[in-house]
Parts: C-alpha cells; structure tokens; sequence
C-alpha cells in the first residue's frame, strides 16, 4: 500500500514546529519514529495533507537529570535509550519494565516515548491529569491539534519506589498486552510497605488505579495473602473485551494470577 501525498516539514526546533502546527491546524500531523503514523497512513486512516518530521530537532532529545528535582525525558527519546538508561532502571525501575516489554527490539530503537504516549488511542488517558482536567469532558482530554508533547516530566519525589511490570501476551517477543500490571510499592529496606499502587491495563478502555489496592498494601508485610487479595482486587476490576486470541474469562483470571506475582516480585526486589 503507497502513502497518500503529503508535504513534509522538517523544523529545526519548537517554535518553528509549533509555527507549523498553528499554520496547517487539523491538517498537519507529527513524526516521531512513524512505527505507528507511517502503517497508519498507509492503510489510509490518516491522510494529512502535511507530515511535520520532528527527528531534527535536538531539544527533543535525550534524557536530563536534574538533582532535587527529578528527570525529563524528551518526546523524540527512543524506547530503547529509555531502556539502556541505567538511571532509569535504577530509580524507576516500573518504567524501566514497561519500556522493556514494549513491541520488538526493532521497534523500540525506531518508537519515541512522545510517540508511544501520543497514538492517537491513548491521548485520552493520559492528558485526564486531575491537575488540570476535571470533569469537562473528553474534548479537554486530549492533546490541542496545536499542541505538541516535547517532554516528559518524573518528580524526584517518585524516584526510589521498589515495583514490578508483567504483561500477559501471545507472541512474548511482540505482541501487544492481552493484560499488563504494574504495581509500586514505596518502602524502606526490610521494612513493611510505606505505601503501594496498582495499575491494570488493557483489559478496560484506559489504564485503571486498582480501587483498595492502595489501602491493602499501605502500612503491611507483603506476604501471599496480602498479595492475593490484591489480586482478587485487579481480577474484580477488569472487564476485557471479546478478542479472538484469548477469551475475556482468562485474561480476567491472569490479571489476578500476574498481581499477585507483581505484588510478590515487588515485595522482593
Ligand atoms: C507490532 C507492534 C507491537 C507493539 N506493541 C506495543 C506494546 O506492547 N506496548 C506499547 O505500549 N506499544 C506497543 N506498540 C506501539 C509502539 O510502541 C508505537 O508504535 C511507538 O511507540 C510509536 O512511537 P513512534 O515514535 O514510532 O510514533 P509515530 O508513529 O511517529 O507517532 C505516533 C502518533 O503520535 C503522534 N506524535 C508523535 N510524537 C508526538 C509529539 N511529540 N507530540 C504530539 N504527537 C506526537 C503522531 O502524530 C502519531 O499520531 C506496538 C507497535 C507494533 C507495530
């Protein structure tokens, strides 16, 4: 299949992008590493008549430290940097196993975070941050066709939390999730949980906090029992859809079997 025709800008930095966005608004899309964008327009679900190609603008790149106050990673930062960040696998560790588990090896040297984050079927749930999006509907919840993402932003404060990512899938080395975990648990060496999180995805329309997760991990010595209620929890809140690989009953019963072992794995590392 031939990609549709389109004009293709190559800014040199974030203004001169934005200018474009503004200039072209509604017919101007963004490519990052295009594992997503360029199938897409291949298959004609997309057809701008401009294609803004953001590879050549160095800002976007890389991954910053800053001491006291956490790291920014750059929209246009490869999967695979984030990947063989050894500052990333050392301070969060939960990211580190997502990335990891993303696609194929050849994808992820290709994808961008900014790409990754900004498919077109994930904007929704990202941009639903309660800072600054509340109850004013989807329209407010995704990204400005104007807008571009440039960084992405994690707080010192999140830095150090023990966790653990497991996704379910049928193909290990590419498919994408049937059903994904991720659990982070705050807590000082040997000592019970200062305070845990669990997360599900791909078995509800967008990535769910498990309700009570929080509350049964807080305060506890993680232990099996601790680690199947939880479980029985992630089990109790996914309602996957009908897919031809694997039916909704089992991916429901490997959410609570994959918390469980997240929970666990969490507790250990
Ligand atoms: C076989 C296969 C398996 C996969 N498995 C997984 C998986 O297990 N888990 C997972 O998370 N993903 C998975 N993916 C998706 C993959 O991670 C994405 O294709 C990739 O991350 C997209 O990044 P990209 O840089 O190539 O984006 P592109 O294809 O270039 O862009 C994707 C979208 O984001 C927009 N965009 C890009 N950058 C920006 C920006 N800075 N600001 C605003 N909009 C922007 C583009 O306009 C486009 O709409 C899989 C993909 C394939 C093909």
């Amino acid at each position: 299949m031939s990609l549709p025709v389109f004009k293709l800008l190559r800014p040199r930095n974030i203004q001169e992008a934005v200018g474009h966005l503004a200039r072209h608004r509604g017919d101007i899309m963004i490519l990052a590493g295009g594992t997503d964008l360029l199938p897409s327009m291949r298959q004609k679900l997309f057809t701008p008549g401009h294609v803004m190609d953001i590879r050549g603008i160095e800002e976007l790149h890389g991954i910053r430290v800053t001491p006291g106050l956490g790291v920014e990673i750059g929209a246009m930062t490869q999967l695979s940097a984030i990947e063989d960040s050894e500052f990333i696998r050392r301070n969060y560790r939960v990211l580190h196993e997502a990335v990891m588990t993303v696609a194929s090896p050849i994808l992820r040297n290709m994808g961008t975070l900014g790409g990754n984050i900004c498919l077109d079927t994930r904007c929704v749930w990202y941009n639903q941050s309660l800072q600054f999006y509340t109850n004013i509907g989807d329209a407010h919840m995704r990204l400005d066709p104007n807008e571009m993402l440039t960084r992405v932003y994690l707080p010192e404060s999140s830095a150090g939390w023990k966790g653990s990512y497991l996704k379910l899938r049928v193909r290990g080395s590419i498919d994408y999730p049937m059903a994904g975990v991720a659990v982070a648990l705050k807590k000082k060496d040997g000592a019970a949980s200062e305070m845990g999180r669990v997360a599900i995805t791909a078995v509800n329309p967008a990535p769910l906090l498990v309700k009570g997760a929080e509350h049964a991990l807080t305060g506890k010595q993680i232990d099996e029992h601790v680690a199947t209620v939880v479980g029985e929890l992630a089990a109790r809140m996914s309602k996957p859809l009908t897919t031809s690989a694997l039916t909704p009953e089992y991916r429901r019963e490997m959410v609570k079997v994959f918390t469980k072992r997240a929970v666990l794995a969490a507790a250990k590392s």
